[in-house]
Order: structure tokens, then C-alpha cells, then sequence
């Protein structure tokens, strides 16, 4: 969660439009805007529960302005500038390793000009999301596409899990969603799946990683190293950042397929990897 107070927010940006001409509208809305971002925070974000707000749509500029030329030390400013300071390693929409770029507008900034600024609606994410998100929020059938980092909590457990099928010298893989997850869970992460792509994005990633892999377990072997083991060390290793990183669900796939770790132990390597 962001450490801005997201009503408090609106109450120090109206505060600090004490004249100009923009202060009798922002005074004016106060109350209303502060409200709004209240029920943003009762549901999570979630559309339709948080409606558009028609009356404000003829000054979407005047909101769009507090959020892309911020005075310096503006309480939005200061707030954008500590976001952009994040430390994370991983994008949460996608579970990819790096560092994200930009800052997301989880309710795009064009439809909800209102929550522009507001710091539960902002998370950092990786630009291959942020081009494949777009605008989308949802539609008719799933009124909600995307998974909340801040609300959607149950994504602290891993809920994407990949299949490794043989040949183990050339496998396909199927990236699926963990048996056992809440049926409206389920359905939010096949939306967001589908959504931003990620099971096309993952699938190059699966097979350098399956290259790489052959590669590495050719090397235990040649220093006598106990394969199973190894690779249960591996994937301890890659419990950090998140059990949804790309590299952990690939080595949990490894790890918990009795036949492929059969085959990493005991068959015969392919030559030119
Ligand atoms: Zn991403």
C-alpha cells in the first residue's frame, strides 16, 4: 500500500488552491471527490462498483494537469516522486524480473479523471503490461479484468502454475492457473491472463529457462552434484521476490514433475544445447 493517505491527498491538494482559478472548483468538489475516493477504497478499485463521475468529465484537463505537471513540491508531486522511488525488483501485473518502469493508473486517468492522483490507483508496472493494458478495464461478461495489487491480496500465494509435458529434451509447456483458488479468484486471474498476454510472453521465457536448465544439470552431473537437491536449492533461491516470478513458477514446475526430474537425473542429455 502506498504510504499517502489517499483521501488525505485531495484534502491537501484542495488546501494548496487556496485562489487562482482553478480554487472556487476545486473547493467546490471537495467534499464530493473526497467521497468518491472513499468508495474507490471500500471496493478495492473494482468497476462497476466505482462509478464514473460525469459531472467533472468537461475539466478532465484540470485533473490531468495535477498529475502530469505537478508543482515540485506539490502535495501530488511529492507523493509521484516517492512512488517513482520504489524499490521493486519484479512488475506485479506480470510477475517478470526487472525493475518497472512506470507508474500504472489502475482506473485509466482518461475515464476516472478524479483518481489521477489518488495513490491507491497508482502502482509501478513493466512497460510489455502497462502497452497490452491500455485503457481496458473490462467488459459486459467480466465488468473487472484486472487483478488489485493493493486488494487482491490472494495473489501473495502463487496462483500460476506451469505444466512441463514430454519429451523432456523439447517439453511443451501450459501455463494454468493452482488447483483449489476461490471460482470469482479463478476467473480474475484467466481475465488478467488473457488480457496482458502473459501466457505468450512467458513461453520464451520457459524455453531459454529449459535450455539454461540443461545446461546447468549437465554441470551437476559432470561434478557429481545431487541433481534433485540442486534443484530444490534453486528454486529456494527464487521464493524472493514473489511466488508468482517467473523464475519460481518454472523451477516449481521442475521441481514437482517426478518424471522430468527423472529424466534431469538419469537420462541422457541432448548433445548441443
Ligand atoms: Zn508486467
Amino acid at each position: 500500500m502506498p504510504t499517502v493517505d489517499s483521501v488525505q491527498l485531495v484534502v491537501d491538494v484542495v488546501a494548496e488552491r487556496t485562489n487562482g482559478r482553478n480554487a472556487a472548483f476545486f473547493n467546490g468538489i471537495q467534499q464530493e471527490w473526497s467521497q468518491r475516493v472513499q468508495q474507490y477504497i471500500d471496493h478495492g478499485g473494482s468497476p462497476p462498483l466505482v462509478t464514473n463521475w460525469t459531472a467533472i468529465q468537461p475539466r478532465t484537463n484540470t485533473f490531468l494537469n495535477l498529475y502530469l505537471s505537478p508543482a515540485e513540491n506539490s502535495a501530488q508531486g511529492q507523493m509521484l516522486e516517492t512512488m517513482r522511488q520504489h524499490e521493486l525488483t519484479i512488475c506485479p501485473a506480470c510477475g517478470e524480473l526487472g525493475r518497472p518502469n512506470t507508474l500504472d493508473h489502475y482506473l485509466p486517468k482518461n475515464l476516472y479523471p478524479h483518481f489521477c492522483i489518488t495513490p491507491v490507483n497508482l502502482f509501478p508496472m513493466c512497460d510489455a503490461c502497462q502497452l497490452a493494458k491500455g485503457t481496458k478495464v473490462g467488459d459486459a461478461q467480466s465488468p473487472r479484468f484486472f487483478i488489485h495489487p493493493y486488494f487482491d491480496t490472494f495473489v501473495g500465494e502463487q496462483v500460476l502454475c506451469l505444466e512441463i509435458n514430454a519429451p523432456f529434451d523439447a517439453p511443451a509447456f501450459t501455463l494454468g492457473i493452482v488447483n483449489g483458488l476461490d471460482p470469482s479468484h479463478a476467473r480474475l486471474i484467466r481475465s488478467h491472463m488473457r488480457e496482458l498476454a502473459i501466457e505468450r510472453r512467458y513461453a520464451s521465457f520457459f524455453r531459454n529457462q529449459h535450455r539454461r536448465l540443461l545446461r546447468l544439470v549437465g554441470a551437476m552431473r559432470a561434478a557429481s552434484q545431487d541433481v534433485p537437491q540442486m534443484l530444490m536449492t534453486i528454486r529456494q533461491a527464487a521464493v524472493e521476490p514473489s511466488l508468482n516470478a517467473w523464475d519460481y513458477v518454472f523451477y516449481s514446475a521442475v521441481c514437482d514433475n517426478p518424471d522430468m526430474i527423472d529424466y534431469l537425473t538419469n537420462a541422457q542429455l541432448p548433445q548441443y544445447l
